[in-house]
């Protein structure tokens, strides 16, 4: 099996057959998030799943080419992009330690003066978006373009209604944006911030999508172009940062389960990196108790068993 993404079109269609009926009877398990009433109301029965070799050629299965929030997904992107412009400087601003605590939690961050434990919690995500909307001059427009351009696909879009329902409910983004401004580490004005940020998550992106906008970790920086976006260390610190604090308070356990960089959002998505081999995406809405896609995260784990890719 582990040939099937070296160029095996038909071994990978099975191979993914396979998974998505090993997990059906999870999809629909969990809770779609509910904090952002344009979430609660996705179906939550929904599944796909999405590999991209290195040369960008996609197979999937399911809902693969629906369109869904990535939510945090973004992070990633947005951090690659803040680094390429910007270089490491941004470490000063932002730790790379699981936080051990919700990704929204304000509590750490008086502990931590300002200074968020890692880019993939909110505190830290804000702090990315703030410098690469200093770099940049529109953060959310450079990030949608990139996101455009990697995964071939300019339909790609924000979804002004998810952005709209994350505003009116976004009063604890304001608060850790304020906070950590209190502190000194937000240079643009909070309520424009906020705006960059919440367009960000709306993003609205297939597995399909996410699966071929992965592909620069997989392929150590390259963009599909074959540009440089990063250098190999730092797409390997971008990887690593994914492992360690990629699936909220649960990296550890889908370290375990799953053995890849990923990253996930409350929209249900996941994307995994084989470095060097192919990205992965996986959606589906029902979350656990953590905030990963039930099904999804059992889908990742399903593919690593079953190819034998992880990178341990
Ligand atoms: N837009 C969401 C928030 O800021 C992103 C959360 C997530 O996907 O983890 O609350």
């Amino acid at each position: 099996m582990a040939a099937a993404v070296d160029g095996g079109a038909p071994d990978l269609a099975g191979l993914l057959e396979r998974i998505a009926a090993d997990v059906a009877p999870l999809i629909g398990s969990g809770t779609p998030a509910e904090y952002i009433p344009a979430l609660a109301e996705v179906d939550p029965r929904h599944f796909g799943m999405a590999v991209a070799d290195l040369d960008g050629n996609v197979h999937g299965v399911g809902d693969w080419r629906v369109p869904f929030s990535a939510q945090s997904i973004t992070k990633v992107f947005a951090l690659a992009l803040a680094l390429a412009e910007g270089g490491d400087s941004l470490w000063r601003r932002v730790g790379r330690e699981p936080s051990g605590n919700p990704f929204n939690s304000l509590v750490q961050l008086e502990h931590e003066n300002g200074i968020p434990r890692n880019p993939f919690i909110n505190a830290g995500a804000l702090v990315v978006t703030d410098r690469l909307q200093t770099l940049t001059g529109d953060a959310s427009s450079e990030l949608l373009e990139f996101l455009r351009a990697e995964s071939g696909n300019p339909d790609v879009s924000f979804d002004a209604e998810v952005a709209a329902s994350e505003h009116e409910h976004g009063d604890r983004n304001a608060a850790l944006a304020h906070f950590m401004a209190s502190y000194g580490n937000i240079d643009n004005p909070v309520p424009a911030l906020l705006d960059h940020y919440f367009w960000q998550c709306s993003i609205a992106m297939s597995c399909a999508d996410l699966a071929r906008a992965g592909l620069f970790l997989a392929r150590h920086g390259l963009r599909a172009d074959g540009s440089r976006l990063l250098t190999r260390s730092e797409a390997k610190q971008v990887n690593a940062v994914m492992l360690t604090c990629g699936t909220y308070d649960a990296a550890g356990e889908f370290a375990y389960r799953v053995g890849l960089p990923g990253k996930s959002g409350v929209g249900g998505g996941i994307v995994a990196v084989v470095p060097g081999r192919c990205a992965l995406a996986v959606w589906s809405p029902g979350l656990d108790s953590r905030g990963n896609s039930v099904a999804g995260v059992a889908a990742l784990d399903r593919f690593t068993t079953l190819t034998g890719l992880s990178v341990f």
